[in-house]
């Protein structure tokens, strides 16, 4: 059976069939911190079109450290220690980072960037898309599934 997006590792494989809901070039700092990638190319799909097949396989640890009681968790592979995906503990999304998460960043090209801030003294991109500070300004959080 073929899916329209598949990722994860070799214990835990994910798929969507669905387009995401969201898709940009992240440059906050815990993206920074945990993915210890300048940018990170991040991409929504509703909680509920990222299909799991072990979750129990998962562990579940904040995504944000300085921030334990944030929404997001970061899932990563019992075994291997691959980040599977981020989980919305109020199950309006699911996050992806395509490089990192098995997934093809070429069939998920990202839209704008955000969070982007002068302050840290990064360029400001000029590859055309836009650039917010925060997410789109017109992103709607999907309901909680
Ligand atoms: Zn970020
Ligand atoms: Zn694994």
């Amino acid at each position: 059976m073929s899916h329209k997006y598949t990722g994860g590792c070799d214990h835990v494989h994910t798929y969507s069939d669905n387009d995401p809901v969201d898709n940009h070039t992240c440059h906050c700092s815990v993206c920074k911190s945990v993915t210890g990638q300048d940018t990170t190319h991040v991409v929504f799909f509703k909680h509920d079109d990222v299909v799991v097949d072990h979750p129990e396989q998962l562990n579940r640890q904040p995504f944000n450290a300085n921030n334990p009681d944030g929404p997001l968790e970061l899932c990563t592979c019992k075994s291997c220690g691959t980040p599977i995906f981020l989980d919305d503990k109020l199950n309006r999304i699911r996050a992806i980072v395509p490089n990192l998460m098995g997934y093809s960043p070429e069939n998920l090209p990202a839209t704008y960037h955000a969070f982007y801030d002068p302050s840290t003294g990064v360029p400001r991109p000029d590859d055309g898309r836009p650039v917010y500070d925060g997410l789109r300004p017109d992103f709607v959080w999907p309901s909680p599934a």
